[in-house]
């Protein structure tokens, strides 16, 4: 591999949009460009590399959007990626275009496709960190996670003034199908009572316990946070209804608006620094590796471990809320 030139890169946003792709898509762009390198943007991610949807980046094609959510690139699901077939029409895809190498911003599908080509077919890849759901191994924070917080934690509020105003329990689904970060994290950020998350089994009798205990005492509202993997919002709220009718339950799903939105500053750097790394790793000879920071600090981890599913919560977040709930 030591002689390999790369001369072009291509960039994609692939699987759940998040706030802050553009600005990755940006610095990606930004710093191929500096480095000599030219950059096509492929749309719609892994399809629009099957179908070849690709169009040369110029440092102007990426004005004036990093304080955009979404993605310009558009982002797909697709299916036939998932196949042998697909994935050698990628490639030829690549062949075609002249691609060298491949920054994909994404999941952890999109890492997972992404191992898998650049197994089959030798093709230098770099993945970014790109969902709200924060639940990839390896790095403190995904890009678009911060944004989502803020978002929910906005909603909490405005849901807080209407249920303190009719001394109502409100259940707030939020996203986050196997991880619980963004239920967690925004309960603590806008001060609600619980959160239930998939990380950890939360009984409805735990529940129970907590308002029978806690809540209606000092209380005259309560907000429990729920994450969508967690059970379900409507259905803890209908098992509450039956044990306490005389509460009055409310269930608010926040739904795709927690995707949308300007991204934080935090987010916008986290792309904008994660942009250059994944260039500076493609340069270094980098492959497979996923981009993350740690501590502040840039790392690079290999998609194996990025997508292995198993960063957890950190239990001392759950006594936070815990403590403060009372
Ligand atoms: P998010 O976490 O925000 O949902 P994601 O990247 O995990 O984002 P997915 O829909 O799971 O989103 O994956 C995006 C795309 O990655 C899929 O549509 C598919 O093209 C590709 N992909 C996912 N899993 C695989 C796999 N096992 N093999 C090949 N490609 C895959």
């Amino acid at each position: 591999m030591g002689t390999y030139k790369i001369n072009c890169i291509g960039v994609l946003t692939s699987g759940g949009d998040a706030p802050g792709m553009n600005a990755a898509i940006r610095s990606v762009t930004r710093t191929a460009i500096f480095n000599n390198i030219r950059v096509k943007a492929i749309y719609r991610g892994y399809k629009g590399l099957i179908l070849d949807e690709i169009k040369e980046f110029q440092t102007q094609d990426v004005s004036n959007i990093i304080q955009h959510g979404g993605t310009i690139l558009k982002t797909a699901r697709c299916q036939e990626f998932e196949t042998p077939e697909g994935r050698k029409q990628a490639y030829e895809t690549m062949q075609r275009e002249e691609i060298d190498a491949l920054v994909v911003i994404g999941g952890d599908g999109t890492l997972t496709g992404a191992r898998l080509f650049a197994q089959e077919f030798n093709v230098p890849i770099i993945g970014i960190p790109g969902t709200i759901d924060n639940d990839l191994w390896g790095t403190d924070s995904t890009i678009g996670y911060d944004t989502a917080l803020n978002t929910i934690m906005q909603c909490v509020d405005k849901i807080r003034d209407t249920a303190t105003s009719h001394e109502r329990l409100f259940f707030v689904e939020v996203m986050g199908r196997d991880a619980g970060f963004l239920a967690l994290n925004s309960a603590i950020a806008a001060g609600a009572e619980a959160a239930v998350i998939p990380e950890r089994q939360t009984s409805v009798e735990e529940l129970e316990d907590l308002m029978r205990n806690g809540i209606r005492k000092s209380k005259n509202s309560s907000i429990v946070l729920v994450a969508e993997g967690g059970g379900g919002a409507q259905g803890l709220a209908d098992r509450i209804r039956q044990n306490f009718p005389n509460y009055d339950v409310r269930v608010s799903i926040l739904g795709h608006l927690q995707r949308g939105g300007s991204p934080s500053a935090f987010d916008r750097i986290l792309a904008s620094c994660m942009g250059v790394a994944a260039v500076d790793a493609l340069l270094d000879e980098q492959r497979s590796v996923m981009i993350g920071v740690v501590n502040n600090e840039i790392v690079h981890v290999p998609f194996a471990k990025a997508i292995k599913d198993d960063k957890q919560v950190r239990p001392e977040k759950i006594s936070v809320l815990q403590i403060l709930s009372i």
